[in-house]
C-alpha cells in the first residue's frame, strides 16, 4: 500500500461521466479518506452514452434507466460529492483553485485542490459554414437530455422525414434507431464512405445494409444549408435536397480544451490535452483523461485521438492510480470497436491498411469469407474478414470483421494478439474453443492466419478485390472455377469457367505462358486449384483475395456510391 493512498488530499473532477466517474471511484476504492468533488455540468453523472440512440427505438424504453448513478448515490455509495449543472469556468493552477460556475442559480464560487482531474469529454461539432445549423429542429447526441429532446421532438405528429448527417459511429446507430421507429431516415456523409474504422472494401457491406434497410445514403456530399422542411447539401459542385423535418448533426467531436488551455496547459498537436504516460498533464497536480486528451498509439507510435468509452475509463482508473502513488505501465492504446448496423455486426482493431500505409508499415491484407460457424447449422453464415500483418515480419496490425455471427469475438482475439505482438504464426497455432454452435474448429481467425502466411511465405501471390475491375478491362487470363451452374448465375466478363471438379481432365486449356488469375465464391477452391496447377509446373499463378463474393460487393457497391444520384 502506498503513503498517499491513506493520506487525506482534496480531489476535484471536471466532467461526472465515463472517466471523470471512474476516476472518482476509483480514488475512493484506494483512498477512504480523500474529499473527492465531481463537477458536472449536464444534469446528471455516470449515464451510459454508448446507450442513448437505443431510446429512440425503444430498445431502452425508459430514458431514466440510461442513468447509472444519481448524486445521491454517489453520496450514499461512495462518499463522492457529484454536483450536476455546475460548469467549471477556470483554474487558478498558481492558487490551485478552481471557479464553478452553478448553471441553475447562475452564481459562481471557488473550489480549492490538492489534484485536479480532467475529464470533460468532446463536444459534438456544429460547422459553422451550414446556414440555419442553430435551427430549432437540429439536434446532436451527447447526452441524456438530448436524447430526451430528440424522442420528443420525433414523437410529435407529423415529424417523419429524418436527415442524419455524419456516417461515424453516433450517425449510423442514430439513424438505425430511428428508422426502426418507423422515421423515413436519410444520411448523408462528406467522405466516400461511412464507419472510418473500416477499408472501403469491407465497409460496402455496411452501405448495402443500409440500402436494403431503405436508408438513403448520399456519400462524399456535404451539407450546406439546413432550411425548413429541408437538408441542401453538394454533390460534386451540384446541389441537391433532402427533405427533413429534423436533422441529427454526428459529423464527429472535438475535445472540451478551452479550460485547459485558458489555464495555459498544454495542448497537443492533434488538438487534445498533452498528457504524459501518468496522464498528468503539462502541470504535474493536473490530470487528463477520455475523449479530451491526445493517446499514444501503440502501432503507429504517434500520438491521436480515440474517443472511446474503454479508453476512457482505463485512463482513468490509470490517473487515479497515479494520484494514490500506485505505478501504472501505460501501453498506449490500439483502437477497438463495434458496431451492429441492422443485421451485421461489424468490429475492428488496430491498423486498416489506410492506416497502415499512413504510419509507413510494409504491409499485407488477406480477405477471406469463411462460415462463422459449421455450415451446416442453420444460422451459419459467412464472415468477411480482413487481416492486415506487416511484411516480412508477420506482425498482426490489425484486423476487421463483419457478419451476422460474432464479429466481436473474432476481433477481441486480434486484439489481444496485437497487444501482446503476436505474429501471423501465434494467431495460427492459437488454440481456440470449438462448438458447431459457436464456431468452426479452425476459427475465423486461425483461417486467416494460415491464408497470411501463404503470402508472406510467398506459397502463391494474390491480387486484391481492387485491382480486379484493371484486370477485366485489360483482358488478363481469369479463370473462374465455380461450377458451370454458379458460373452461369454471373462471372466477370471475359473468365474462363474451368471448374475445380474439371480441372484435371481440361487443364490444358489453360496457358502456360501468361499470368492466370484465378478465383472461385470465397477463395478456398481457387487455392486449391492454384496448388494443382502448381504441382503440374504452372508458374504464373494469382489467387484473387476475397474472390467472387469480394470482387461483387466491391464493385457492385463501390458503382452504386459513385453512381448514387440524389
Ligand atoms: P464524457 O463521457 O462525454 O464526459 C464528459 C462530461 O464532462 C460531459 O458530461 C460534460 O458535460 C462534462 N463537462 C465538460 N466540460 C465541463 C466543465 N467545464 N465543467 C463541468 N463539466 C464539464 N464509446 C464506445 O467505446 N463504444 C460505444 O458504443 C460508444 N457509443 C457512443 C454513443 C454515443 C451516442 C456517444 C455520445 C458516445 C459513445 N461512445 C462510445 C463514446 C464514449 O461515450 C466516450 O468515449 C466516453 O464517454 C468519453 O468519456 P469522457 O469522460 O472523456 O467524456
Amino acid at each position: 500500500m502506498s503513503e498517499n493512498q491513506c493520506k487525506p488530499f482534496k480531489l476535484l473532477i471536471v466532467g461526472g461521466v465515463a472517466g471523470g466517474a471512474s476516476a472518482a471511484a476509483r480514488v475512493r476504492r484506494l483512498n477512504a479518506k480523500a474529499e473527492i468533488i465531481m463537477f458536472e455540468k449536464g444534469e446528471h453523472v455516470s449515464f451510459s452514452n454508448c446507450c442513448l440512440p437505443y431510446h429512440l427505438s425503444g430498445t431502452i424504453a425508459d430514458s431514466e434507466d440510461l442513468v447509472l448513478m444519481s448524486p445521491e448515490s454517489f453520496r450514499r455509495q461512495h462518499d463522492i460529492d457529484a454536483r450536476t449543472n455546475s460548469e467549471v469556468t477556470a483554474i487558478d493552477r498558481t492558487a490551485k483553485k478552481v471557479t464553478v460556475k452553478n448553471l441553475l442559480t447562475g452564481e459562481s464560487y471557488e473550489e480549492t485542490y490538492d489534484k485536479l482531474v480532467l475529464a470533460p469529454g468532446a463536444a459534438p461539432i456544429l460547422p459553422g459554414s451550414i446556414a440555419g445549423i442553430h435551427r430549432a429542429n437540429v439536434f446532436t447526441v451527447r447526452n441524456v437530455t438530448d436524447i430526451r429532446a430528440i424522442k420528443a421532438a420525433v414523437d410529435q405528429e407529423g415529424i417523419k422525414q429524418i436527415v442524419v448527417v455524419g456516417g461515424g459511429f453516433i450517425g449510423i446507430e442514430t439513424a438505425e434507431n430511428l428508422k426502426k421507429a418507423g422515421k423515413d431516415v436519410s444520411l448523408i456523409e462528406g467522405l466516400e464512405q461511412i464507419m472510418a474504422p473500416f477499408d472501403y472494401d469491407m465497409v460496402q457491406i455496411l452501405h448495402k445494409e443500409l440500402d436494403d434497410h431503405n436508408i438513403p445514403l448520399y456519400l462524399k456530399s456535404s451539407v450546406t444549408a439546413i432550411e425548413e422542411g429541408c437538408v441542401k447539401a453538394v454533390k460534386d459542385g451540384k446541389e441537391f435536397t433532402v427533405s427533413a423535418d429534423a436533422v441529427i448533426m454526428a459529423v464527429g467531436v472535438a475535445p472540451e480544451t478551452a479550460l485547459a488551455k485558458n489555464a495555459g496547459l498544454a495542448i497537443g498537436e492533434t488538438r487534445g490535452i498533452k498528457v504524459n504516460h501518468n496522464y498528468q498533464t503539462s502541470d504535474p497536480d493536473i490530470y487528463a483523461v477520455g475523449d479530451a486528451i491526445e493517446i499514444y498509439n501503440a502501432l503507429t507510435h504517434s500520438y491521436g485521438r480515440l474517443a472511446l468509452a474503454g479508453p476512457a475509463q482505463r485512463q482513468a482508473r490509470a490517473a487515479a492510480d497515479h494520484i494514490c502513488g500506485i505505478h501504472h505501465n501505460n501501453r498506449g492504446f490500439i483502437g477497438s470497436s463495434c458496431i451492429r448496423v441492422f443485421d451485421q455486426n461489424a468490429a475492428s482493431t488496430g491498423l486498416n491498411e489506410k492506416m497502415a500505409a499512413k504510419a509507413g508499415y510494409t504491409y499485407d491484407s488477406v480477405l477471406i469469407f469463411p462460415s462463422d460457424k459449421v455450415g451446416i447449422m442453420p444460422d451459419s453464415n459467412y464472415m468477411v474478414f480482413k487481416l492486415v500483418f506487416e511484411v516480412p515480419t508477420g506482425l498482426i496490425l490489425g484486423a476487421q470483421a463483419i457478419g451476422r455471427g460474432a464479429a466481436d469475438k473474432r476481433i477481441d482475439v486480434i486484439a489481444a494478439m496485437i497487444t501482446m505482438h503476436a505474429t501471423l504464426e501465434d494467431l495460427k497455432e492459437l488454440e481456440l474453443c470449438y462448438s458447431p454452435i459457436f464456431g468452426t474448429a479452425k476459427d475465423v481467425v486461425n483461417f486467416a492466419a494460415m491464408v497470411g502466411l501463404n503470402i508472406l511465405y510467398g506459397n502463391y501471390r494474390q491480387v486484391h478485390v481492387n485491382e480486379v475491375r484493371s484486370l477485366v478491362e485489360s483482358n488478363a487470363y481469369i479463370v473462374d472455377v465455380r461450377e458451370e451452374e454458379e458460373f452461369a448465375e454471373g462471372h466477370l466478363n471475359g473468365a474462363h469457367n474451368v471448374p475445380l471438379s474439371q480441372l484435371r481432365q481440361r487443364m490444358d486449356e489453360i496457358p502456360r505462358d501468361i499470368p492466370v488469375y484465378l478465383h472461385c465464391r470465397s477463395s478456398q477452391r481457387s487455392y486449391y486449384a492454384l496448388c494443382c496447377l502448381r504441382g503440374n509446373g504452372y508458374r504464373n499463378l494469382y489467387n484473387i483475395s476475397g474472390s467472387y463474393l469480394g470482387i461483387s460487393l466491391y464493385e457492385y457497391y463501390n458503382d452504386k456510391t459513385e453512381h448514387r444520384t440524389p
